[in-house]
């Protein structure tokens, strides 16, 4: 049976109903702390039926959808090796993307008082 409830439409983790229905995700083993984005979850309800519960999810970014974080900031990639000629999954460490600045908009006298003050 169809509702005539439009779907509800969420934009990040922090507004109502983003969570619900979505379990704490199990520590993997090269995690040490919780996605403070998703809380644990891994992803968030991006658009949500009220009246079944039926979701569309919204994978973290920050976290890739582990729930968990590497607490030196390095980040956990799934990847398939050949092991004795069979296709094995394995887990790579990568560092953080590097934060990139777009040079046209930056204040440089801004920039340099920050770096003074820090
Ligand atoms: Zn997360």
């Amino acid at each position: 049976m169809r509702s005539n409830l439009p779907p509800l439409m969420i934009a990040g983790p922090d507004e109502p109903h983003a969570l619900d229905n979505i379990p704490i995700r199990m520590r993997p083993d090269h995690a040490d702390v919780t996605c403070e984005h998703c809380r644990g979850r891994g992803a968030w309800n991006e658009l949500l039926h009220l009246d079944s519960m039926r979701c569309r999810l919204a994978i973290c970014p920050e976290c890739d959808g582990h729930g968990w974080k590497a607490r030196d900031g390095t980040r956990m990639i799934s990847d398939v090796v050949m092991r004795n000629g069979h296709a094995a999954w394995i887990r790579r460490h990568v560092p953080p993307p590097p934060i990139l600045v777009s040079h046209q908009n930056v204040d440089e006298d801004r920039v340099m008082l920050e770096l003074e003050a820090a």
